[in-house]
């Protein structure tokens, strides 16, 4: 059977351009970027030349960009970061944030800060005017992410921003979900501090940046040498970074992802009857869809398009036996049962018109079939 993925949120493949570099350069460039001898100057070399271009794609000075580990690192360090070097205070988040933000966040109460989360409204926006009613005289940071990982909705960064600018606040964004995929530039979105992540735009998992804008001091997570300006210590991932200097370059593969989707929407809601699009009233990622079937279970969806070929996700995280509902979702005024019959769908390079017409006749399959095992989807009590 031929699997076709359609879970380009959860990661994405290398792409081929970038398996070339990164294969060249971790053949020949195994200096250390610290070393003084010709290897490690090599090393040097190339580690400045990735970092200029992931600044070309963001728009920003090389020197602003710090080489991490991954997202979930670089959200780390951008909110440990600024709270831990104030030592105090008060920091304004979203309720729909991904886990690296929000257990971050949890962990920094436990540390004595304070957080308000602020709930996104129906179509999963939080507005500018929700986080200005949420700032305090001591708020010290505003995180709101770029766009969401489960929906693809975008967020108005440069409002919020704006917000932040006017009570003194660091601004930084979770902009994993859009970095490397759409046009993102620091200066025009406002952010202090942005976050990215190379598996999820075709560089290898275990890099990833943060951007710190000029002038802002972080604390750092790790202590150790002085690299990265010594604001992330550690042996500098060679390969890596080159690996995500040339992803930076690659976003035109993301280009015809739109129209892919709108067939993908628009094919299962001719379909299937009793389906919505969750955030449909906002703008969004051009490559992500999360659709709700009534009467289903997303993830018994995601196990029949599974035995069907096709990789999808639902947004519930298993916890001790149990399947909760997305935490997104909810924070969007879904009701428990409307989150947990709730499927992800995420296009990315590589996708073509037929997988999404096999998809789409997937779904219409799965969801018949779930539907006439379904206890909960009697016909009559919900509106087909
Ligand atoms: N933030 C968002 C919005 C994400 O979607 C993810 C990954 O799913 C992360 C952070 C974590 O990134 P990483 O997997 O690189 O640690």
């Amino acid at each position: 059977m031929q699997h076709s993925y359609f879970d380009h949120n959860a990661t994405s493949a290398v792409a081929p351009e970038v398996l070339q570099t990164l294969a060249g350069s971790m053949a020949e460039v195994y200096g250390n970027a610290s070393s003084i001898h010709h290897f490690g100057q090599v090393a040097k070399q190339r580690l400045e030349a990735a970092r200029r271009e992931v600044a070309a794609m963001l728009g920003c000075e090389a020197r602003e960009v710090v080489f991490t580990s991954g997202g979930t690192e670089a959200d780390n360090l951008a909110l440990f970061g600024v709270m831990r070097r104030i030592g105090g205070g008060h920091l304004v988040t979203s309720s729909m944030e991904h886990p690296a933000v929000l257990n971050a966040c949890g962990q920094l109460e436990r540390e004595g800060f304070e957080v308000t989360y602020v709930a996104p409204d129906e179509s999963g926006v939080v507005s500018a005017a929700a986080v200005r009613r949420a700032v305090r005289t001591d708020t010290a940071l505003i995180s709101v992410m770029h766009a969401n990982n489960e929906t693809g909705v975008l967020q108005p960064l440069a409002g919020i921003a704006a917000v932040a600018r006017e009570c003194g606040a660091v601004f930084h964004t979770d902009a994993v979900q859009t970095a490397g995929r759409i046009p993102v530039n620091v200066r025009e979105l406002g952010a202090d501090l942005l976050s990215l992540s190379g598996h999820k735009f075709g560089a290898p998992k275990g890099i990833g940046a943060l951007y710190v804008r000029k002038g802002v001091e972080l604390r750092p997570l790790l202590y150790g040498g002085r690299h990265e300006r010594e604001r992330r210590a550690g042996t500098e991932n060679v390969p890596g970074a080159v690996a995500l200097g040339r992803a930076a370059g690659l976003g035109a593969l993301w280009g015809g992802i739109a129209t892919l989707r709108d067939r993908l929407e628009q094919g299962i809601l001719a379909r299937v009857p009793a389906a919505h699009v969750n955030g449909a009233g906002a703008e969004r990622m051009p490559n992500t869809s999360n659709i709700r079937f009534d009467g289903i279970e997303g993830e018994a969806m995601v196990i029949s398009l599974d035995l069907r070929g096709f990789a999808v996700s639902s947004g519930s995280a298993c916890s001790s036996g149990a399947v909760e509902p997305s935490h997104v979702l909810l924070a969007m005024g879904l009701s428990p049962e409307d989150a947990r019959s709730s499927v992800r769908f995420s296009l990315g390079p590589g996708n073509t018109a037929e997988q999404v017409d096999g998809l789409i006749e997937a779904v219409a399959g799965s969801v018949t079939h779930l539907r006439r095992i379904s206890t909960s989807f009697v016909k009559g009590t919900v509106n087909v």
